[in-house]
């Protein structure tokens, strides 16, 4: 491909942020030369990304002049699902949009329906002009709980918000926690720190039904059972009271409910718990004592483990552990699954809910879009979805319970729109596809979950072909749709400006492309947590008020290990290491290092069904089967399979993946997805 811009002659280096979903939120160094993007890098002035980038990025030249990059907006020219396109103009792709859109809107806006989530991680081609746009439209809102929800949720109503430790003082820590993370795939940065605490003495400890590679490199690793974390957490808990390792003092001072909760967690010995997570009562005795003994005690969570029923809980109980022990009072001590509740987003102002006017539109849970799209009209449901605009997302590949979601997106009825860089599977379900610019091509301006800046991204290179921002389609659909609010006319730099407004300084921003947040070191040594109390709330009035349970517990897997003999293996999707979601899966070089879809299964597992390494399996439950290569292995703990995610169904054996098994039931707290919480069974093929 040849890219769209003249060549000034000299190479310059253009700073910029990386856009994906992943905790690291690095700074880019991106060299360009000629107009032609050479070189992507990470950016070493910034002390988060130490001029590191992991491999899928690092790419990222390969990704932006893709054979395969869409460069034109294309009208769907065969039948719904086929992928069949033809070329069209901007001016006819958005004049046919809006028509569709405002004849829709003139029976009722709430049948339009935005989907968005992480595609993007930036404030303004994620939900900036989009949200003004359907906000101004009408339009049904989204619930966005695909991926965080559930653990977002329970931070809340334990912390505060989503607030903890700051990532660069685990390097200090003595010892680390390294919950429900596949770090070495997924937070490359945070496992840079963790690495140089372990040289300095610090002790790693991994817990995840997964033999990961982030578990081969610790000292220990926990294999606990799919949804039974919680479990975990409160026989620590148990044993932290029964030996005293408590820090009085602290849970005095700055925790909310500590008798409640003490009375629950004596109803976990590490006996109860050990029949529950399937792991040694001892390795439950070494843990609490290694963390009650230990100072600074570090947890790094992540979300993986929160994507089963009682995943809010899971949360919840975990995020207690650092007040019974006092490691709050250590900058190396605490917690962290996110840190995005530090970053002061002016969201109304980028997203503009006034231009609602008063209007109340019904809310869409992005998780259950399969249900959804197949909902009649009806008093509670409120009116037929009749289009979806896609951006940022791939249901199709990544939503639950995929027969139903391509059931709906298949609906002749059903007008759909999505703006992509790739022909991806929801792709092929459109009725206009449009071509997007990549993180190369536009302004944006992001905060991160996983440290404490703000990072600022410029335009490296002109759009590459007839690509077009997020932004300036919907600016120009809001246009067509005779939206005439000053908003609309809004350039993406001045929404970077708007973003965090005075709150952060746009001129270092400028010139360094990244400007840190004043977070204090240790932003709970003397409690102050930004909860209605000002303390660790063990104990919830929220939660009670709502008709939940005001003390975090372990609720048992909607699809528990052993409570159905049809299908008595637990399966998790993690994501592959090379692969981000969905997104990189049509990287050649990153796809031929993954190879193809697998199913890793534990020898005990494999044996009894005559399955080998290589063989082609077909997994299975009520709601479909999937076929994959297995890989019997050891990284599987028994009674536990897990399907490396996510492919896209196209680039599958049998035009599947992992989500043809996945349920659209949801979370306890945060109304979110619960892919860890499916049972199989696994047969050859
Ligand atoms: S480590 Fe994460 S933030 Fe950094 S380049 Fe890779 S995907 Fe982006």
């Amino acid at each position: 491909m040849t890219p769209s811009a003249n060549p000034p002659s000299d190479a310059v280096q253009v700073l910029g942020a990386c856009p994906h979903d992943c905790p690291d939120t690095c700074a880019l160094l991106t060299t360009v030369e000629g107009g032609v993007a050479r070189r992507v890098q990470g950016n070493p002035a910034h002390r988060h990304t130490d001029g590191a980038l992991c491999t899928k990025v690092s790419r990222y030249p390969e990704r932006t002049y893709h054979p395969e990059r869409l460069l034109t907006p294309l009208r769907r020219g065969g039948p719904k699902g086929s992928g069949q396109f033809e070329p069209v103009s901007w001016d006819e792709a958005l004049d046919d949009i809006a028509a569709r859109l405002r004849a829709i809107a003139a029976r009722d806006p709430q049948a339009i329906l935005p989907y968005s989530y992480a595609g993007t991680m930036g404030l303004v081609q994620g939900d900036g002009m989009a949200a003004r746009f359907f906000h101004r439209l009408g339009a049904s809102l989204l619930d966005r709980t695909i991926c965080a929800s559930a653990g977002g949720e329970a931070l809340v109503q334990t912390l505060g918000g989503k607030v903890g430790m700051k990532v660069e003082h685990f390097a200090e820590s003595k010892l680390i926690l390294v919950w429900g993370s596949n770090s070495i795939g997924s937070n490359l940065h945070f496992w840079r720190l963790a690495q140089k605490a372990k040289r300095d003495g610090a002790r790693l400890v991994c817990i995840d039904p997964r033999r990961t590679e982030t578990a081969d490199k610790c000292h220990e690793h926990i294999a606990l059972r799919p949804g039974t974390d919680a479990a975990l957490a409160l026989a620590l808990m148990h044993e932290l009271i029964t030996h005293d390792w408590l820090d009085h003092d602290y849970l005095e001072r700055h925790t909310l409910g500590w008798d409640a909760l003490r009375e629950r967690a004596l109803q976990w010995p590490p006996e109860r718990a050990a029949e529950i997570c399937g792991v040694p009562v001892a390795q439950i005795r070494q843990l609490a004592h290694d963390y009650g003994t230990t100072k600074p005690a570090a947890i790094r969570l992540n979300y993986g483990m929160q994507r089963v029923r009682g995943g809010g809980n899971a949360v919840r109980a975990i995020a207690c552990l650092p007040a019974l022990v006092g490691a709050w009072r250590h900058r190396a001590g605490g917690l962290l699954l996110s840190a995005s509740g530090y970053f002061p987003a002016q969201r109304a102002a980028l997203q503009r809910p006034d231009l609602l006017a008063g209007r109340t539109p019904r809310t869409i849970n992005m998780s259950t879009i399969g249900d959804a799209l197949l909902s009649e009209a009806s008093t509670g449901f409120g009116p037929k979805i009749e289009a979806v605009v896609v951006y940022n997302s791939n249901p199709v590949a990544v939503a639950p319970e995929s027969a139903k979601v391509v059931q709906g997106f298949a609906r002749e009825d059903l007008f759909t729109v999505v703006l992509e860089h790739f022909q991806t599977d929801t792709a092929d379900y459109a009725d206009y596809l449009l071509p997007a610019t990549t993180q190369l091509e536009h302004w944006d301006i992001h905060a991160s979950y996983g440290h404490t800046d703000v990072l600022l991204n410029r335009p490296a290179i002109a759009p590459v072909g007839q690509a077009k921002a997020n932004s300036a389609v919907f600016r120009a659909l809001a246009e067509r749709m005779g939206f005439d609010e000053p908003c609309f006319a809004d350039s993406d730099e001045a929404m970077c400006r708007q973003a965090f407004g005075d709150a952060v300084d746009f001129d270092t921003l400028l010139s360094q492309g990244f400007a840190t947040l004043p977070v204090p070191d240790a932003p709970f040594a003397d409690g102050g947590f930004p909860t209605p109390s000002g303390r660790c709330e063990f104990f919830s009035a929220r939660l009670v008020a709502q008709g939940l349970d005001g003390l975090p517990d372990h609720l048992p897997n909607h699809e528990a290990a052993g409570s159905d003999p049809r299908h008595p293996l637990a399966m998790i999707s993690p994501p592959a290491r090379h692969f981000l979601n969905s997104t990189f899966v049509n990287v050649q070089s990153l796809r031929s290092v993954e190879g193809e879809p697998l199913l890793e299964l534990h020898p005990d597992d494999a044996a009894p069904r005559g399955i080998d390494s290589g063989q082609m399996v077909r997994v299975f439950n009520a709601r479909g089967e999937y076929r994959c290569k297995a890989d019997v292995s050891t990284r599987a703990r028994p009674g536990v399979v897990n399907g490396l995610g996510i492919w896209w169904r196209k680039l599958g054996p049998d035009g599947t993946n992992v989500n043809q098994l996945t349920s659209q039931r949801l979370t306890d707290l945060g109304r979110a997805p619960v892919f860890y919480d499916c049972l199989v069974e696994v047969e050859r093929a």
